[in-house]
């Protein structure tokens, strides 16, 4: 016996409004992350937290960034006491492993950090941002298409996405920084440097900022702009980077 109450046709009229309802309420946000590594969630969730209309792209599939494969696919990353605080607002589990550093899992933190931020923000995945709107020596937006488009090099035009401020968290790529520098030549990227946990750890965090009106940077970008050493598979600096964008553009948007 067939049931009528499943109907194919309402599943897709369920899925694309749905859909377009969050993308078309995403096109004037207060706040645009890009990057859905750890300090991208992070700062999505407590931009959230506290109030903003926070949304965050992310180009890949998955969004979790560098968090699922540890160190060299060993799926452990340890994070370091002084950002104990925000896994346990996130409710990850960790062990000691001496006084300073401690355990979790990579895959309990990537699920953690992509389900907390979801529940608050509006989280895209699939989207490209492939250029930056500018006015009057500001960011004011993003251009954006679909990752398959640009995979396939399809001859299809973006759209575009207004937002107070913008959140470059795309790590090593430090992809909106590069593009604002290449079309604007006003933000001059150093490079990241060898390796040194202990100063990489505390610059990403001390560096963590406005680089450009309207352009903040956290994570792995941060070093990427201010050429700081990087520091393997601790998670704590991409933590609370993510939190402190999230203080700086609060502090910023409330004037
Ligand atoms: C070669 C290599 C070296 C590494 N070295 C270090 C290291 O020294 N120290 C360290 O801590 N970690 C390192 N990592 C691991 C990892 O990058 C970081 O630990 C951590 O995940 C960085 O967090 P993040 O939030 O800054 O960015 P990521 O976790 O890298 O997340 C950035 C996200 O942005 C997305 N993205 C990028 N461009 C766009 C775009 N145009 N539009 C939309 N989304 C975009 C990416 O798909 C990704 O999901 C390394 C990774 C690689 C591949």
């Amino acid at each position: 016996m067939v049931s009528n109450e499943i109907n194919e046709i309402t599943i897709s009229k369920a899925i694309a409004e749905k859909y377009f309802e969050k993308l078309k309420a995403s096109l004037e946000s207060e706040v645009v992350i890009v990057g859905g590594g750890p300090s991208g969630l992070v700062a999505a969730y407590y931009l959230s937290s506290k109030g903003y209309e926070a949304t965050l792209l992310e180009k890949k599939l998955s969004l979790g960034g560098g968090i699922w494969g540890g160190g060299m696919m060993f799926n452990k990353v340890v994070v370091q006491s002084d950002a104990l605080e925000v896994l346990d607002e996130f409710e990850v589990s960790y062990e000691k492993y001496d006084e300073k550093h401690f355990v979790a899992d990579a895959i309990e933190l990537a699920g953690a950090l992509i389900y907390k931020a979801s529940k608050k923000a509006r989280l895209f995945n699939l989207i490209n941002v492939e250029d930056v709107m500018v006015r009057d020596g500001k960011i004011t937006g993003l251009v954006v298409n679909y990752t398959p488009v640009e995979m396939s090099n399809l001859h299809i035009d973006p759209i575009t996405i207004a937002a107070k401020a913008v959140v470059d968290a795309t790590g090593h790529d430090a992809f909106v920084c590069n593009m604002l520098s290449k079309k604007t030549g006003e933000l001059e990227l150093k490079g990241e440097k060898y390796m040194h946990a202990e100063m990489g750890e505390k610059g990403v965090v001390e560096y963590t900022s406005e680089v450009y009106p309207g352009l903040f940077v956290a994570g792995m970008t941060v070093a990427a702009v201010y050429g700081l050493p990087r520091m393997g598979p601790i998670f704590g600096g991409m933590l609370l980077s993510g939190r402190k964008v999230a203080e700086l553009i609060e502090s910023k948007l409330r004037i």
